[in-house]
């Protein structure tokens, strides 16, 4: 797919400035398509085979160190958070992507670190002035971004899993060759915001020049542990988990390895102290209510079954907050 022109980007963003009054800007304009991989199973199916060992390898990375507001991260109204007397600050968090390892589908990334062009003062990174000053992208220490981490791997990526479509989870997207496809929640390039005004045209630039986004298909299901999973690759190895709130296609990865269940929570949880105290996001999430009760979905599925490795968004299990 062609790149598209900065006048292109102009157009769409006086478009989207007509609409504010309205119900702001999309995310992207950049297509999607129904993704090929997924078939939708009843949360029991997952859970019969949770504990079993699988064929996945799984390596976190910590492509950045990073900092910004603990009310993005946590729900500071939150009963929990107000007996703790937590306050607003700045919260040391990290960025992280994960890699994924299965003997026959071969290695995926879920989430895509941090874009090389980023580490480079003189290269234009995707995201980019206004925006890359309010995310303080400056005070980014980065360990290794994902160009570098890509050219170690020796085998090649075949696709990329977003937990959601925010910028610091898109970020290294930019680094990913354009025909590796990308998966993602519905509804996550649809998501309409004022502040896509700005943040729009650098999510546009993370995707530039790859094919359409795959969105899962996941099918609602009653009563089920949780609103709709998928068997990913159809062997029971790799789960997708709808966890709507953060953003309405918020997905979690449940990855069955050698070791025991792998469960990747995305923005479900920022923050250790969020995880432990099932408390939800803060202003970061689009739906407050929704962000809740898919936290204390996944929560009741690792009290369940303990031997589930949670990896968070932003932060590792046991980390204390900078503050009180
Ligand atoms: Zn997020």
């Amino acid at each position: 797919m062609r790149t598209r022109s900065p006048i292109s980007h102009t157009v769409t963003a006086l478009a989207c400035a007509l609409a504010l009054g309205a119900a702001g800007c999309r995310a992207t304009n950049h297509p999607v398509e129904p993704a090929d991989l997924g078939t939708p199973r009843p949360s029991a199916e997952l859970l019969a085979v949770i504990d079993e060992p699988g064929p996945i390898q799984v390596e976190t990375v910590a492509g950045a160190d990073w900092e910004v507001a603990l009310s993005g991260l946590l729900n500071l109204d939150h009963p929990k958070a107000q007996t703790a007397g937590l306050e607003d600050g700045v919260e040391p968090i990290q960025v992280y992507f994960h890699a994924l390892r299965h003997p026959e589908h071969g290695l995926y990334m879920v989430d895509t670190g941090v874009e090389r062009a980023l580490t480079r003062p003189d290269e234009d990174a995707a995201i980019r002035g206004i925006v890359a000053r309010f995310m303080k992208v400056e005070a980014m220490k980065v360990h290794i971004d994902t160009a570098t981490w890509l050219s170690r791997q020796s085998q090649p990526l075949s696709g990329v899993f977003l937990t959601h479509l925010h910028l610091d989870h898109v970020s290294g997207l930019a680094d990913v060759p354009a025909d590796v496809p990308v998966y993602l929640g519905p509804g996550e390039t649809a998501l309409r915001s004022v502040e896509n005004l700005v943040v729009g045209p650098n999510l546009s630039r993370a995707a530039a020049g790859k094919g359409p986004l795959r969105e899962w298909g996941f099918v609602p299901e009653k009563d089920g542990a949780f609103e709709a999973v998928l068997d990913v690759f159809g062997d029971g190895s790799l789960w997708a988990i709808h966890v709507p709130g953060h953003t309405p296609g918020s997905t979690a990865f449940l990855a069955r390895t050698p070791e025991g269940p792998v469960l990747m929570v995305g923005d479900a949880s920022h923050t250790a102290w969020g995880w432990e105290n099932g408390v939800e996001p803060g202003s970061f999430s689009a739906d407050q209510p929704a962000s809740a009760a898919s936290l204390a979905r996944l929560r009741r599925l690792a009290a369940e079954h303990r031997g589930v490795d949670v990896r968070l968004g932003h932060q590792t299990l046991g980390v204390r907050l900078a503050r009180p």
